[in-house]
């Protein structure tokens, strides 16, 4: 393991909370890896050129996107945390050591930039999604950064900051702020923010159901901090070492009403809803992740939403969304928590061109590609655990004959039980084992979650393509 400098944990949680960050590095077998938390996913052109010169000068070249939508270097070498959390800390990449892994928000990747006038049956390329959005969520999730790594300095007391010192959070611990399209509310955050229609309010819960406070949308980063703060004390006050909301029993699990009075002594005014549906338009938990392909915005404006082909781009590849970003687009990239990337603010012309330009490259632009929706671990070499090169196997498949295509299941490889990184929803699991690999339909929102084999028997890699095509078209 190579140095770990962190902030002083909860008592008795830290020991199991492995969770890597860019000071906490995790020693892989292929070296050790960095995670760069991305609140909102959010990064400009300069920091994404920043990080690629660190996955080549430090690291082995290339990045990894994860399923919280942040960044991790892998193949680092003993001896280059300082040299790495300085360089991370100039480009604005690591503005607090202490909360640096508490930084764990999600927001919709697509607020703001879709929702165009008009008939768009015939542009089959266009991402499918039509939202009226009045919420910004990128500026709560930058609101509710500053708050995080404020948060030391925000304490009153030395009592109040033993009982809510938010660095106590588990690096698990999830942030989702969603425009109201429920894409972010389908993973299951432990503190949710979802934007109401009306632009002006919206609605805060632990997990995504009910109930849940109806608040004032600028009141909402504060009250985020403070539903965490009130996870914490109900952590405390149960005694448990919970990482997540929902490890929490319903008896341990902070209530809304003693929020309200958190938020009402904060001066923040609120008010219960008892039965809530927090996803408008969509059914829990299935809110629909972004196509990929052009989006066009009311404003006439497009951007690219896009796909790293197993969520791992070469740092050329990351250097070209940079640049597209830096010279075409509004400076900035956001990635989302499917292991895209959405590139904002280009012209027309702009984006088809960079379109092409990111496919020759070898990214993923349509969601009719094979290779959209597809997962894997690091499996073998990078993870000791590993019982296949399960990336390789992977893409073996989606480079033959395997359809995908959208309407298909997420697909996810992994090279053990721990299935680190999987998708949530539906989903279809190939298990490496012993015999092969074991494949199932698994659905992490139902409770309890079921799981069909498909087929009984384990199937050899070179028989996969045809197995894992049939399972990620199961009804
Ligand atoms: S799922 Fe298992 S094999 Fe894959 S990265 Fe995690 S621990 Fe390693």
């Amino acid at each position: 393991m190579l140095a770990a400098m962190s902030a002083s944990p909860t008592p008795g949680r830290e020991s199991g909370d492995r969770c890597p960050g860019a000071l906490r590095l995790h020693a892989a077998d292929d070296g050790a890896l960095a995670r760069v938390r991305l609140p909102g996913g959010l990064l400009t052109s300069h920091q994404a050129e920043v990080l690629a010169g660190l996955a080549e000068e430090l690291g082995d070249g290339r990045l990894d996107l994860t399923s919280r939508g942040n960044v991790q270097l892998r193949g680092l070498p003993d001896g280059c945390g300082a040299a790495l959390g300085g360089r991370l800390r100039a480009a604005g990449l690591l503005p607090s050591d202490r909360h640096e892994r508490i930084r764990n928000v999600v927001a919709s990747p697509l607020c703001g930039l879709d929702g165009p006038a008009g008939p768009r049956d015939a542009r089959a390329d266009v991402a499918d999604v039509d939202v009226d959005v009045a919420v910004d969520v990128q500026a709560w999730a930058r609101a509710l950064d500053a708050l995080l790594c404020a948060d030391r300095a925000e304490q009153q007391t030395e009592a109040e900051a033993e009982t809510s010192d938010l660095s106590g959070l588990s690096g698990r611990f999830l942030f989702g702020l969603d425009d109201g399209r429920g894409d972010i509310a389908a993973l299951a955050p432990d503190v949710t923010l979802i934007a109401e229609r009306d632009g002006r309010h919206a609605l805060l819960c632990f997990g995504t159901t009910g109930p849940a406070l109806r608040l004032a949308v600028g009141d909402a980063p504060r009250a985020a901090v403070l539903a965490a703060r009130a996870f914490l004390a109900a952590v405390r006050a149960g005694g448990v070492k919970a990482w997540r909301v929902r490890e929490l029993t319903p008896e341990q699990r902070p209530s809304p009403e003693r929020l309200a009075e958190r938020l009402a002594a904060a001066g923040i005014a609120c008010s219960l809803v008892p039965h809530v549906s927090l996803v408008p338009r969509v059914t829990l938990p299935h809110g629909p992740a972004p196509q990929l392909g052009l989006v066009e915005g009311r404003d006439g404006r497009w951007a690219l939403s896009l796909a790293a082909p197993l969520g791992r781009l070469t740092a050329g590849q990351w250097r070209l969304l940079a640049r597209a970003a830096g010279r075409d687009g509004d400076g900035e990239l956001r990635v989302t928590p499917w292991r895209g990337i959405v590139v904002p603010g280009l012209t027309a012309r702009a984006a088809a061109a960079h379109r092409a330009a990111f496919a020759d490259a070898g990214l993923v632009v349509s969601s009719g590609s094979p290779w959209h929706g597809a997962g894997a671990c690091a499996g073998r070499p990078g993870c000791a655990k590993s019982l296949a090169d399960v990336r390789a196997d992977a893409a073996a498949c989606l480079t033959g004959t395997l359809p995908g295509g959208a309407g298909a299941l997420p697909v996810y490889w992994s090279g053990c039980e721990r299935r680190c990184g999987h998708p949530g929803g539906r989903w279809v699991d190939v298990l490496a084992t012993d015999e092969g690999y074991r494949l199932a339909v698994r659905d992490d929102a139902a409770r309890p979650a079921p799981t069909r084999t498909v087929p009984a028997r384990p199937v050899p890699a070179r028989e996969l393509a045809d197995a894992v095509a049939a399972a990620r078209t199961t009804t």
